[in-house]
């Protein structure tokens, strides 16, 4: 059974960031990542690909592309986690030891928590953006969309991206304008929140849009069954308890989401099962070698990979002391994070705030309200390529330092 100062598992954007700096300083077989996928997503491309504005393939690279030259990569997938005995459990039933674990093995998507959803993604006008498969259906459903009800829901459950849902909303909105068939269409948002949007600053702005595009929002309607053959969902309003069916021709699902099974049934978990850090340092709780960041982490911000720039900073800059044996204070985590809030093929509004206090933390000395082309080509172009070349290899951990350089500029009724 074999030994790394630095386990980390999960070969996502929070497990690639910290892998590529702390194997970078350590050398060679000192870290290892443990992941089983062969290939590497980036997720937040998949709202463009729904709504046919980009290419699926631009989404995607082989995760032994990104794997940092310096770290072992085993690919398999953690069954197991023992901190007690500073080890982890493989599906092969090796072990795995380590003096540091890092944990970013993101979120669990629990497609079974709505009935029959898994037997109609994909077919009839049923998708969703939040799955390899199902993002490449969006699109063309869309297209052949002829009128009716188009229908959009957001669950009753954490979900990475909250902004997601509302985003293909808004662009199959668009698209259905642009189609000729808006005036046949309902579109209708189910969204089990109160709230269009958690941050009002910017909730405010999307409700007032949503009502001028007729977008009809439902709050507190939870999405639980699918009849595909009747073409017919069934949802709950969870403040009257009162269940309705609503037949639709398209539906976009965003599904179910929790912690990973086998971070839930560990002594890592918190009490719903999330990996149970420090807001501040990202340290855990109780076990003062383990930290964790993005999806998979308590941390009561949105689950974004915008997130995880300003968290990565943040667990890099902690673990790294430790394993310097440097006395230095903890870096602090502010909550940060973004949801550019896509509401036309080139339109966006780009929130940026901290999940720990709901204020703005926006990058621009502008009012970032306000709907920009822009925004969607900083988001649509340059974003992605920060991301590959610079987030992944470690080198970016967040916009605060171009944030406090614009500073000086920005007005004061909006400081
Ligand atoms: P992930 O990226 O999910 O990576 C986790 C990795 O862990 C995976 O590679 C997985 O294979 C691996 N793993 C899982 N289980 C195990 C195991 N047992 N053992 C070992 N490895 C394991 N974010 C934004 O910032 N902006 C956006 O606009 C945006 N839009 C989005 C739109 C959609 C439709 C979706 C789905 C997501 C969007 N996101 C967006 C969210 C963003 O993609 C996630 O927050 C981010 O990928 C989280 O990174 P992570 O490293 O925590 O988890």
């Amino acid at each position: 059974n074999k030994n790394f100062k630095v386990v980390v598992i999960g070969g996502g954007p929070g497990g690639l960031s910290v892998s590529s700096t702390v194997s970078k300083l350590l050398g060679k077989d000192q870290v290892a990542v443990i992941e089983p996928s062969s290939v590497h997503y980036y997720q937040p491309l998949w709202t463009y690909v729904g709504g046919g504005l980009k290419d699926f393939s631009e989404s995607s690279k082989p995760m032994g592309s990104l794997m940092p030259k310096d770290a072992e990569w085993i690919q398999d997938k953690v069954t197991k986690l023992d901190p007690d005995n500073n080890q982890v459990q493989l599906s092969n039933g090796e072990t795995i030891g380590y003096d540091y674990l890092v944990v970013a093995a993101g979120i669990q998507i629990n497609w079974d928590q709505v009935k029959g959803l898994k037997e109609a993604l994909g077919k009839d006008g049923v998708t969703s953006n939040y799955s390899p498969d199902s993002v490449q259906k969006t699109f063309p459903f869309i297209q052949d969309f002829k009128g009716g009800n188009a229908v959009f829901t957001f669950p009753n459950t954490p979900l990475k991206c909250p902004g997601a849902p509302t985003k293909i909303t808004f662009l199959a909105e668009e698209a259905f304008r642009l189609q000729g068939v808006r005036d046949k269409t309902n579109v209708i948002y189910n969204t089990s929140l109160g709230k269009i949007f958690g941050v009002d600053h910017y909730g405010k702005v999307l409700q007032k849009l949503a009502d001028e595009r007729g977008i009809k929002v439902n709050f507190q309607t939870e999405l639980l069954e699918i009849d595909s053959d009747k073409k017919e969902a069934t949802f709950r309003n969870n403040a009257t308890k009162e269940t309705h069916k609503q037949p639709y021709d398209f539906l976009h699902v965003a599904p179910p989401q929790g912690p990973p099974t086998f971070i839930k049934e560990s002594k890592l978990a918190d009490a719903v099962g999330w990996v149970d850090v420090s807001k501040d340092t990202l340290r855990h709780n109780k076990y003062s070698n383990v930290f964790a960041l993005g999806d998979c982490s308590s941390l009561p911000t949105s689950k974004t990979a915008a997130a995880i720039t300003g968290e990565s900073g943040v667990l890099k800059h902690n673990l790294i002391a430790d394993l310097q044996s440097k006395k230095v204070d903890q870096a602090v985590y502010d909550g940060y994070t973004s949801c550019p809030l896509i509401v036309g093929r080139k339109q966006l509004i780009l929130a940026e705030f901290s999940g720990y206090t709901g204020q703005p933390l926006e990058t621009f000395p502008v009012d970032q309200r306000q709907i920009t082309n822009v925004g969607q080509f900083l988001n649509k172009e340059v974003i992605p390529s920060i991301y590959w070349s610079a987030l992944l290899d470690g080198s970016w951990t967040g916009p605060s330092t171009v944030r406090n350089a614009l500073k000086f500029l920005r007005p004061a009724n909006l400081s």
